[in-house]
């Protein structure tokens, strides 16, 4: 029997590197100090991945943590060497920094340590309010560069949250983190995905989350529906039998085509979240730009 209880296995393990290059995305390099995320999310993207490289990806997946016990020394010597040109850092990108590993093993702090003292421009995507212990190194590290900080905050239906993130903080409890983080000036933006058509997406629920996000101090906001590649796919169409079985019929159709959704499917969802953005204020979420770049260590990216 399926059990969310079951304590993870966290697997200490050096690394050789902790920057990875990325190609395709808004920024060059991805850090992640864990691998693995206890918050098991039915929709979590890194499940493709993990399926991709023959681990866990269904219910096994978030079981075992790799914690990169190295990984603060790793970046600092990488971070000093001559070629470093500062280009943006993505953290995050495939599991989350500040999930609970990272109150007793501080790696996502001592990273952001090092950034800073470089001078790095960083991008920070989380679900976990652990991150407002470190506002006092964000803070810093955006005296120096540039800092963004994302909270993925899909939506605030407590019966939706419960269903597909069984291991992350209540939404409240997130944008009480926006709050403190947009308090202390640090841009704070909320990432709302992924958006679930028929589960997630009525115009009251997409409100109700722009709404929180100004008022708790966001100046960005960005939206995105689902995405479910295999590996993803099985484990999501699992939950959604089981949690809404009459929305399976309308899944199938909606991703018989892979993993995306249509763009005429997809669009009216975002053009109304690009609406509320306007009616709240609000801008959209831009990354700033890096050169384009070749990834010599494909990392996962999930930006969720
Ligand atoms: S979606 Fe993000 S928070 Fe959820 S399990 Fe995946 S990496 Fe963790």
């Amino acid at each position: 029997m399926y059990s969310s209880h079951v304590r993870p296995w966290y697997r200490e393990e050096p690394c050789k590197s902790a920057l990875n290059r990325v190609a395709g995305m808004p920024f060059a390099w991805s850090l992640n100090p864990y691998m693995g995320c206890v918050h098991r999310c039915t929709f979590c993207y890194v499940r493709a991945f993990e399926r991709r490289a023959d681990r866990p990806a269904g219910d096994d997946y978030g079981r075992t943590i790799r914690v990169k016990v190295n990984v603060v020394h790793v970046l600092c010597r990488e971070l000093a060497r001559p070629a470093w040109r500062r280009e943006l850092v993505a953290i995050g990108a495939a599991t989350d920094p500040y999930q609970p590993a990272e109150g007793h093993y501080r790696l996502t702090r001592g990273c952001l340590e090092a950034l800073a003292r470089a001078r790095t421009p960083l991008n920070l995507i989380t679900r976990g309010p652990l991150i407002v212990r470190d506002i006092d190194i964000l803070r810093a590290a955006a005296a120096r560069a540039d800092v963004d900080v994302s909270f993925s905050i899909p939506t605030l239906d407590e019966s939706v949250w419960r269903r597909t993130e069984p291991g992350t903080a209540p939404p409240r409890q997130r944008l009480r983190a926006v709050r403190a983080l947009a308090d202390a000036g640090i841009r704070t933006s909320v990432g709302m995905a992924p958006i679930l058509p028929g589960i997630s997406d009525r115009p009251e629920q997409l409100a109700a989350v722009v709404r929180a996000a100004r008022e708790a101090g966001a100046s960005h906001l960005w939206g995105n529906v689902v995405h479910l590649r295999p590996g993803t796919r099985e484990h999501f169409f699992e939950h959604l039998a089981r949690d809404w079985p009459e929305e399976l019929e309308r899944y199938r159709r909606l991703f018989a085509g892979g993993a995306y959704m249509a763009r005429r499917d997809a669009e009216p969802i975002l053009s109304q979240v690009a609406r509320l953005r306007a009616k709240w204020g609000m801008a959209e979420r831009r990354l700033a730009s890096s050169p384009p770049a070749r990834s010599s260590e494909p990392e996962q990216l999930a930006l969720v």
